[in-house]
């Protein structure tokens, strides 16, 4: 997740806001202060509305922060490290640093967040109910908290993995068959069961009704359909590489390149050798890494009278992993960070292989055809 900024930190967790979450900020706060609002309670100023309208928004941010609060601490008790939470488009997400260990654990990390959200629906609804006068403008608006609590934990316990009813589902297939890649398996089949029969539905309704309202149907089945998807081959690629090391899946068949080299010698290699990047040595000190990108970035011109030492990037600003380090926290590492390869070296300083994404892709890619095995 790039793109986010972070706004403050929760007991040592980084609270971090998605761009993408300020779009859905405003057009709430639009969509309340101009339309919802002036039809619930009439004949107030625009001001008031907008007021309504912002506070309204960001009380519904504070609900999904509340429910990933919930989430986390739990986790946290749990003895599973959060990562951070972060706000986007469709809510939020609490990275957790490792997945739950046991079923038990995954069950409560993941029954917290909905009960936090229902525990929510019921203060506010209880608020809106028994203490506010209906028909003011502060109780529409915690009316209208209570009400999207209660959706999201209504939507949130839908057994689509990877939403939290897919996560309890899939926690109670693995409680019973005693292997987690398999229960994942499974909570993703019916998660994508679920999204194409969401889809299925959505089509109905926009050709046999006309109600265009299908469409977000099909969005979000869509949407469920992906990350269901894309966390079972996050999980395929824990497994392939968790217990192997890098020294395992790195390339050892380097070819480097001088710093005194120039950017002409250093396009023939790119064309002849078809690497996307040389490690830069000069005897047996390594200098850093030079990529195509740092090769484009040079006019052609300049290229017989340019060294790959002016263009390089050094090893400072190289990922540097040990041959020892786990290929799996590695990868992960490379992923999050959007670093495309990273220099092997020993203690000594030692260059001893390249390891790339690319490379790492067609291995999980291998794996996924060919089976568990
Ligand atoms: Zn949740």
């Amino acid at each position: 997740m790039n793109n986010s900024f972070r706004i403050t930190y929760i007991k040592g967790i980084p609270v971090e806001i998605h761009v993408s979450w300020l779009l859905i900020f405003f057009l709430l706060s639009l969509s309340l202060s101009q339309s919802y609002f002036p039809l619930m309670v009439e004949g107030l100023s625009p001001q008031v509305y907008w007021i309504a309208g912002i506070t309204t928004s960001l009380l519904i941010f504070a609900s999904v922060l509340t429910h990933e609060l919930g989430h986390s601490f739990v986790a946290l008790n749990e003895g599973i490290p959060i990562k951070k939470i972060t706000l986007f488009i469709f809510g939020g997400v609490a990275q957790m640093e490792a997945e739950p260990d046991s079923p038990g654990s995954e069950f409560k990390v993941t029954i917290a967040g909905p009960l936090t959200s229902l525990a929510l629906a019921v203060v506010t609804g209880a608020l809106y109910y028994l203490v506010l006068i209906p028909g003011q403008i502060i109780s529409e608006a915690i009316f209208f908290v209570a009400r999207i609590n209660l959706i999201m934990a209504v939507f949130n316990l839908v057994p689509a993995f990877p939403l939290d009813g897919g996560r309890l589902f899939r926690s109670i297939v693995w409680f019973f068959g005693k292997n987690m890649l398999k229960a994942t398996r499974i909570a993703v089949l019916f998660g994508s069961m679920l999204s194409f029969f969401a889809m299925g539905l959505g089509f109905v309704v926009i050709f046999f009704q006309g109600d265009l309202w299908g469409i977000w149907l099909i969005f979000l089945g869509w949407m469920i359909y992906q990350a269901g998807q894309s966390s079972y081959s996050q999980l395929v690629f824990k497994e392939t590489f968790s217990g192997v090391k890098v020294s395992k899946i790195m390339s050892t068949d380097l070819k480097t390149i001088s710093p005194d080299a120039t950017l002409d010698q250093l396009a023939d290699d790119f064309l002849h050798y078809k690497y996307g990047a040389f490690p830069v040595v000069y005897g047996s000190t390594t200098h850093g890494i030079v990529t195509l990108q740092n090769l484009k970035q040079v006019p052609r011109e300049k290229w017989p009278h340019t060294t790959v030492a002016r263009i390089l990037t050094p090893l400072k600003e190289t990922m540097v992993i040990n041959p020892d380090s786990d290929a799996a926290e590695v990868m992960m590492k490379m992923a999050t960070q959007n670093i495309g390869r990273a220099l092997v070296m020993e203690e000594n300083g030692d260059l001893v292989g390249l390891l790339s994404r690319t490379d790492m892709m067609r291995l999980i890619q291998m794996h996924m055809v060919l089976g568990e095995e």
